[in-house]
């Protein structure tokens, strides 16, 4: 990277050397920072009140051991985090990641990414992200509680209503949300329903915090399409993983006239000439927890690409939109020049950085709408967001009341992006309108709150 400016350059070198083998959470940085030689041009403040070097040094950092029992009896050790990022809009907000690869780096990639997208959907919601290297695949029910128990027993020490809001993420749904604030409320004696969201419908939770990240990312990418006369209605999509956030983008795809002809695991892929039968993909991948080739071996048309990216889907069929929505970096420059060559018209993050710089680059060097994670997902925290509104006023909201708050939230979001790009005068390109509109929000929050 050669950097244009050289506060951006200094406070990126600075970075690197103080987060040493962080590698992704150099990679978010980086991909901030090269939005920001523009901001720095027109707002000095910036740079001279270290806005730069703060914003990159997370406020607090919890690390800790998790012990718990498992099913035979033995004893097992996991590692926890909380990375406290940015309070200056608001309490730390972000997921709580439970998978093996979770390391200090990934959750502080996570909780810099998450700085940005909260301040991006207008809310009063800080930055922060936690987990856990803990795998949840092939755990009993009663390992998983035990394991969210010992989890909480450490962390309601630093968490709370006005403190930080932890939700889920990978790994974490809404039954690991349940175990871990029934040990809260055990622990504190409270019912602080606010401490924590993505909870059950019955205990407090939002209708729409299931369905949010995925709707959200259609929402958003509805509108970039709208920018060149396009939209939903008949276009061929694929989108990557099976989890929580392909699965509602899906289904939003299709409620819009779409048809998704390819989704993934970590095993492979499956194309689908006639579009994804969602009922069925819910069976295999949430009740039976079994693979995605199960699900091609019980649909007629359908195929299993062993061991490939859901990206090849398009060397197969014609793809009209790409929503990588399963995790970081699974979508690669050779993965974007293939979709490219194949006439991709508009690519969304549907997940945290899962186009590599490579692919970012080469999406906007061609003529294809790029939607960055922080601004086309913001949709699961708006509305994890509007369920702290709801505990706040001891409210229950409808469902159609909350996903017109989430459509509005999405349109909002797509504006600010679109109009901050025009601003700094690059028409279109969304990742500098994201990476712009959410940090100026952020910087002139901590301008005001002086030096902390
Ligand atoms: N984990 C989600 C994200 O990446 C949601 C966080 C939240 O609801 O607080 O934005």
């Amino acid at each position: 990277m050669t950097w244009r400016n050289e506060t951006v350059r200094t406070n990126f070198e600075e970075v690197l050397r103080r987060n040493p083998g962080e590698t992704e959470f150099h990679q978010a940085v980086e991909e901030v920072f090269d939005s920001l030689d523009l901001v720095l041009d027109k707002h000095p403040e910036y740079g001279d009140q270290s806005i730069l070097e703060r914003i990159c040094e997370p406020e607090r950092q919890i690390v800790f051991r998790v012990p718990w029992v498992d099913d035979e009896g033995k004893v097992r050790i996991n590692r926890g985090f909380r990375v406290q990022f940015n309070s200056a809009l608001g309490p730390y907000k972000g997921g709580l990641r439970f998978h093996p690869s979770v390391l200090l780096g990934t959750v502080k990639f996570l909780g810099f990414e998450q700085v940005f997208k909260n301040a991006l959907t207008g809310l009063p919601l800080g930055g922060g992200k936690g987990g856990s290297d803990f795998d949840p695949k092939g755990r009993t029910d009663g390992e998983v509680m035990r394991f969210c128990q010992s989890f909480m027993t450490e962390l309601h020490h630093h968490i709370g209503e006005y403190t930080d809001v932890p939700a889920g993420d990978i790994g974490v749904g809404t039954r690991e949300v349940g175990y871990l604030f029934g040990q809260y409320k055990r622990l504190t004696h409270r019912y602080e329903s606010g401490v924590i969201t993505g909870k059950g419908i019955t205990w407090g939770g939002s209708p729409m915090r299931p369905e949010a990240t995925g709707y959200g990312t259609v929402f958003f990418t509805e509108h970039m399409l709208t920018t060149r006369g396009r939209s939903f209605d008949g276009a061929r999509v694929l989108v990557s993983g099976s989890g929580n956030v392909a699965h509602f983008a899906i289904e939003k795809v299709q409620q819009l006239g779409g048809t998704v002809v390819g989704c993934s695991d970590s095993s492979g892929a499956v194309y689908d000439p006639a579009g994804i039968d969602l009922e069925l993909l819910h069976q295999v991948k949430q009740v039976e927890r079994g693979r995605i080739s199960d699900y091609a071996g019980r649909r007629a048309d359908a195929r299993f690409l062993d061991g490939v990216n859901v990206w090849q889907v398009a060397g197969e069929a014609e793809v009209d939109v790409a929503l990588p929505c399963a995790t970081q970096n699974e979508l690669d420059g050779a993965d974007a020049k293939f979709l490219v060559d194949r006439g991709v018209l508009a690519v969304a993050e549907g997940a945290n950085m899962p186009c590599t710089p490579e692919a970012v680059a080469v999406f906007r060097g061609a003529d294809v709408l790029f939607g960055p994670g922080k601004a086309v997902n913001a949709g699961g925290v708006a509305t994890s967001g509007l369920e702290m509104q709801q505990n706040a006023s001891r409210d229950a909201w409808t469902h159609e009341h909350t996903e017109a708050r989430l459509a509005e939230i999405m349109h909002g979001i797509h504006e600010r992006c679109a109009a901050t790009a025009e601003e700094y005068g690059r028409p279109g390109d969304y990742v500098v309108g994201a990476n712009v509109a959410g940090f100026s929000r952020v910087a002139d929050a901590m301008l005001a709150l002086g030096v902390v």
